[in-house]
């Protein structure tokens, strides 16, 4: 096994080699201060995660102005990867790991990684601590993940808007983190229907396109939820900065905790016979106090299954056929419902049933997660995602030119 890491070491022989290679653009930008007769150098004071003070350097003029942080680097005050600068832990946090854990401020981190890749953050103090245990393989791991990261997602992020909704190939999505979506769920209305949620991903876009109807039906939900990394490049290239992936795997763990804590009911349906009881099974053990008032497969018949839905009782009522059988089967339904809400979560009863197998976490930082289910389903979701993806790849850059107007 690989000893801890010693993060500024590699940083600093990475960055010296990575100086010497950009010289030609060092020099030039020494040459444009020189000719604007200005400081060379400007020095940024910031806070890391930990409140400690951080001076970043960076070129007053010329281009790739931020390469000069190259220097903090160099000298050993600023890693690569390190403790972030774009947050702050809480105080408590702060202390117990300053005096647990060696450490340097560093341009990239776990946590950095997860916000720009839009994973919820449920706990930035253990994402800090994983990564100063990690293993110099897993630091180099995190490093190429973040530059690739960048490239992919962060581009121009501050000339993105940071609004609550935006509109996307006609449907408009609440752009919000994990917690508002969650309590948007279990949130008590005085609405007589039940609250309709849909999670809007590459394959949802692509059936709207393709069948105007499944579009209207989209349209007639309560929340529309934005899921999945096509789904943050159509809102980047449309000019949206989303706070969020909000799917319906990564949001379990977090409904189950809230309706643990407001003592609401989840109701199983969908999936294959087996399934869902399988999948009920392992939220048990995972939450001893999550309340599931009832379990239906996704193959019986619709009448018996609202009476046995209603006579339930439960809060939240969770359908799981994938799309667009679901979303239609929720609408057609919503009016016998008695429930709070309803969520349409595809194959998430397979995932937490163990029948599929989740993508690891590296896949899912750099937003491949979609791979990973092709790779277990290659036959089923060929279409999907082999022929899905660059029609969808399309349309964001027809969506990128329509929208260059509004955004400029
Ligand atoms: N399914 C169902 N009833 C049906 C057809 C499908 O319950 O009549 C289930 C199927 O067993 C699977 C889920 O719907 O568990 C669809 O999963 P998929 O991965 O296709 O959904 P996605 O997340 O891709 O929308």
């Amino acid at each position: 096994t690989s000893k801890p890491i010693k993060a500024s070491n590699i940083s600093r022989c990475v960055a010296l080699f990575i100086t010497l290679v950009f010289s030609p653009v060092f020099a030039f930008n020494i040459m444009a201060s020189l000719c604007k007769r200005d400081n060379i150098i400007q020095v940024t004071k910031k806070q890391d995660a930990l409140g400690r003070t951080v001076l970043v350097h960076c070129f007053k003029h010329g281009i790739f102005t931020k390469s000069a942080g190259l220097f903090n680097i160099v000298n050993g005050h600023i890693g690569f990867c390190g403790v972030g600068l774009s947050h702050q832990l809480l105080k408590a946090d702060q202390r117990e790991i300053l005096r647990n854990y060696q450490s340097i401020p560093g341009f990239f981190s776990l946590y950095q990684l997860h916000q720009n890749s839009g994973l919820a953050v449920s706990d930035a103090k253990a994402l800090l601590i994983k990564q100063l245990t990690a293993t110099t393989p897993a630091y180099l791991s995190l490093l190429g993940k973040s530059i690739l990261c960048v490239c992919l997602f962060s581009m121009n992020l501050k000339a993105l808007k940071n609004t609550d909704t935006m509109t996307l190939f006609g449907l408009n999505i609440h752009n919000v983190i994990m917690n508002d979506a969650v309590n948007w769920v279990t949130m008590q209305s005085d609405k007589k229907v039940p609250k309709v949620g849909f999670f809007i991903n590459v394959n949802s876009i692509n059936l709207g396109i393709k069948t105007p109807k499944f579009n209207a039906k989209l349209q007639q939900a309560d929340a529309l939820f934005a899921d999945g990394s096509g789904i943050r490049l159509a809102a980047h290239h449309a000019g949206y900065r989303l706070k969020n992936n909000i799917n319906g795997t990564d949001m379990l763990p977090h409904l189950c905790l809230s309706c643990v804590e407001q003592q609401k009911s989840v109701f199983l349906l969908g999936a294959k016979p087996g399934v869902a009881m399988k999948a009920a099974v392992n939220l048990k053990r995972a939450y001893p106090h999550l309340i599931i008032a009832g379990i239906e497969h996704g193959y019986t018949d619709n009448h018996k299954t609202i009476t046995h839905i209603n006579n339930s009782g439960c809060d939240i009522l969770l359908v799981a056929m994938g799309s667009p059988m679901q979303e239609s089967w929720i609408l057609d339904h919503r009016d016998a419902l008695t429930c709070q809400s309803v969520l349409a979560v595809g194959g998430l009863f397979d995932f937490y049933a163990g029948e599929i197998s989740r993508a690891p976490m590296w896949f899912r930082e750099l937003g491949m997660e979609w791979v990973w289910r092709l790779m277990q389903e290659p036959t089923k979701k060929f279409y999907r995602y082999v022929i899905g993806n660059p029609f969808f790849l399309f349309r964001v850059y027809i969506l990128g030119l329509a929208t260059k107007g509004e955004r400029s």
